[in-house]
């Protein structure tokens, strides 16, 4: 085990990047993998103190938790998109609808980009700028490629961000607006990545989340101590994650400990549930088959945001599920489709398709008696509907159409909603 000091300027808390498998520790820098073992490095933090009242007189942003995070201190004058501080948006028309008792939906479209990636974004930019780049890159499955591309512009540096080409129109166009360098690749998101990494080696750039990646992975965090502030300082009962990496699942696992630890919270034991497209669900196979690691897929969902065939953090996030009980389900596109109309009708929120997959999978989880209805439960709604359009445009389409006449219109109309 190697441990090496860190030397770089002081970044809050953060004392070092540590191997999660083999705990040997690396400075500050621009690193992701163990050089012992090949393990993925994770932000390493002292003890630390911080108050609810502290928290709560910072920034209207995610920012507000910048003590939690491995960044400079100085949140005030942060001059990027400020992510953060969603709507927790109580379900209870959703919950009726599905038998259960308390439902919450943590609403991230409403983020800069409209999804949560605003958040990863945000840390890897403010470690990209301490490390010297001028040029920040990813690999993406569009909303990350959004994300990058606007936090960029806005920061005044580069960005190249690789996307596969088949990806949503509505993800494209949000990407290219923003006029930096978008590289479509013919191949799915797993050819994406493993160019990137090459691409990493051999040139100084801030990979958000190949060498940037710790840094990156700790903003998920936010979503789970915002979701405990909103609370009023308290934890669910469980909440259902979409997967792809399985990072977010991991960290919002991770902030909840961390709450309980640093005392801002009261000890809570919670669940954790993961969801993912069936088209692309190599976590929820391992997870259902007993594995420990996961054999990777080739994605074929219209959950394209989740289409990671091989994903890093999947035996990380069957860790976390099986450690508080809760479970890994899969839904069919059909009823991602369905499970995207259900949260928009019920409760006026239009998801895009990752978010269809955690309802539908709650519904699925509910049905299977793998989550208890009484439970007080939140959804984790990661990305806006209007940038998937196509995967409800065959079923959401005019009640009828007609001519500008008041006879046609009292003839069709049935007094019930569609
Ligand atoms: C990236 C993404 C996820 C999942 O992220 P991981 O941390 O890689 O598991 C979920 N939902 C949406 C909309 C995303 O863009
Ligand atoms: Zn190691």
């Amino acid at each position: 085990m190697t441990a090496q000091t860190a030397t770089s300027p002081a970044l809050g808390a953060a004392y070092a990047l540590k191997c999660r498998e083999c705990a040997a520790e690396y400075p500050l820098d621009a690193s992701y993998a163990c050089l012992e073992c090949f393990g993925p490095l994770e932000v390493a933090y002292e003890p630390t103190v911080v108050t609810r009242e502290q928290i709560e007189a910072g920034p209207w942003s995610m920012w507000r938790y910048e003590s939690l995070l491995p960044v400079v201190p100085g949140a005030g004058s942060r001059p990027g998109l400020q992510p953060g501080l969603t709507k927790l948006v109580k379900a209870d028309n959703l919950a009726a609808a599905l038998g259960a008792r308390s439902v919450w939906v943590k609403d991230d479209s409403g983020n800069p980009t409209h999804s949560f990636k605003d958040r990863v974004v945000a840390v890897a930019l403010e470690n990209a700028r301490r490390l010297g780049y001028d040029t920040i890159a990813c690999a993406s499955t569009g909303n990350l490629a959004n994300a990058v591309a606007a936090a960029a512009a806005r920061a005044g540096l580069k960005s190249v961000v690789f996307v596969p080409s088949n990806l949503e129109a509505g993800k494209i166009v949000t990407t290219a607006v923003y006029k930096g360098t978008l590289v479509a690749i013919e191949g799915n998101y797993d050819d994406v990545n493993r160019l990137c990494s090459e691409i990493a080696a051999n040139r100084h750039w801030g990979f958000v989340n190949v060498n940037l990646r710790p840094y990156y992975a700790e903003g998920s965090k936010t979503v789970g101590f915002e979701i405990a502030e909103q609370l009023g300082w308290r934890l669910p009962d469980a909440y259902v994650s979409p997967v792809a990496s399985g990072s977010l699942l991991t960290k919002v696992d991770k902030a909840f400990r961390e709450l309980t630890k640093l005392g801002l919270v009261d000890e809570h034991e919670y669940q954790v549930f993961g969801a993912q497209a069936t088209g692309c669900s190599p976590v929820s196979r391992a997870f259902q088959d007993g594995l420990d690691i996961i054999r990777p897929v080739k994605p074929d969902t219209i959950a394209k945001s989740l289409a990671i065939g091989n994903p890093a953090d999947g035996p990380y996030a069957i860790d976390a599920v099986r450690r508080t009980n809760g479970a890994i389900a899969d839904v069919s596109d059909e009823e991602v489709v369905e499970g995207i109309e259900l949260l928009a009708r019920t409760e006026g929120i239009f998801a895009e398709t990752a978010g269809g997959v955690v309802v539908a999978t709650y519904r699925k989880l509910l049905k299977e008696g793998l989550i208890d209805p009484g439970a007080e439960v939140v959804l984790l709604n990661t990305g806006d509907g209007l940038k998937t359009l196509d995967a409800v445009a065959p079923t959401s389409q005019p009640t009828f159409t007609i001519s500008p006449s008041y006879d046609d219109f009292e003839n069709n109309y049935t007094g019930e909603n569609a």
